[in-house]
């Protein structure tokens, strides 16, 4: 249905939403293509502890390249696997890619303490979720300290018991379970002591901030408190600079993750990087010393 625009020019009713529409469509089923032919890869990118400068583990980022797509951005693919209900297949396509990594990490005597997978909301109403990792652990023969499960706040705002039951499931299993994104989403404060955590990561839109802004520097100090005293490991994404490290520091964050330190990478980037000796600790004193 053709109708006049303010410039005078003649366009279809609708046409933003039915090419937003047909995007969904043409990158649902190259996704589902991509997927089955196993073309979709995973990053890891390092966190280090920030008392030690040692790594602690590293997150696993799902990266597509399609061949005549392009690179399609995790946030955008991600978001037509949830429209087009393929978000299980690469939920369990990441955990056992990355299951799969450790023991070869591990064969070939690289330390990778512990790897995180990120996982959507919809897993999560699911039951087959718990059997599925608590088989890839079996399988791989892995300690399920080795794994942590990344989920986010609307994760979280779920209180269903399906969902609920599922949370405490994956704890009893001994896989690591991490509020991802902390502070982007509405969940209170006594949620998080209501829910089997074990880690909380703070999102990068505070840290971004940190130097320059007194109220994302009280909510970073508040939620490092609250994240300590609750007995969950304390994390920050995004970390970008010197200055962002040492005040992290200071503050008593436990572990960090950003460019900083290392981008995500390929598993055999990840293994030399792994490899190679990095006193992160030393630069930072040594900044602070000579420079400021
Ligand atoms: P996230 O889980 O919060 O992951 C952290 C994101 O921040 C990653 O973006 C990472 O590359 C980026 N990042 C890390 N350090 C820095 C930094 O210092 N500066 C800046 N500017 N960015 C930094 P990425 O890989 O594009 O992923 C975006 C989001 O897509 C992820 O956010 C996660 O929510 C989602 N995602 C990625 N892979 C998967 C997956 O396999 N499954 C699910 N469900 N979601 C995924
Ligand atoms: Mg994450
Ligand atoms: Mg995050
Ligand atoms: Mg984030």
């Amino acid at each position: 249905q053709a109708k006049k625009d303010a410039r005078g020019g003649y366009k279809l009713a609708n046409t933003t939403e039915s090419t937003e529409a047909q995007d969904r469509l043409v990158l649902g089923s190259a996704l589902r293509d991509s997927l089955s032919k196993g073309m979709l890869n995973l990053h890891y990118q390092p966190q280090i502890e920030a008392i030690t400068g040692k790594i602690y583990g590293v997150e696993a980022l799902s990266r597509w390249n399609h061949p005549t797509l392009g690179n399609i951005f995790p946030s955008r693919f991600i978001a037509v696997a949830e429209e087009t209900g393929q978000i299980e297949a690469i939920g369990r396509w990441s955990l056992e890619k990355a299951c799969r990594q450790i023991t070869r990490w591990d064969r070939d005597g690289v330390r990778i303490p512990v790897v995180a997978v990120n996982l959507s909301a919809g897993h999560f109403r699911n039951r087959s979720l718990v059997p599925m990792i608590d088989g890839l652990l079996k399988k791989y023969n892995l300690a399920p300290e080795r794994l942590t499960v990344e989920i986010t706040e609307s994760v979280m705002m779920d209180e269903s018991e399906e969902t609920m039951n599922v949370l405490s499931s994956i704890r009893k299993l001994g896989v690591g379970l991490s509020m991802d994104d902390f502070g982007t989403g509405f969940s209170s404060l006594s949620r998080l002591t209501r829910l089997p955590l074990t880690e909380i990561k703070i999102d990068r839109s505070f840290i971004m901030n940190l130097e320059h802004d007194a109220n994302a520097q009280a909510v970073t100090t508040a939620v490092i408190g609250i994240g300590n005293r609750l007995g969950m490991t304390v994390v920050t994404e995004g970390v970008e600079t010197e200055a962002q490290y040492s005040l992290l520091q200071a503050l008593h964050c436990d572990v960090l993750q950003g460019y900083l330190f290392a981008k995500p990478m390929s598993a055999t980037d990840l293994e030399a990087w792994a490899r190679k000796p990095h006193d992160f600790l030393k630069t930072t004193s040594e900044n602070h010393t000579q420079k400021d």
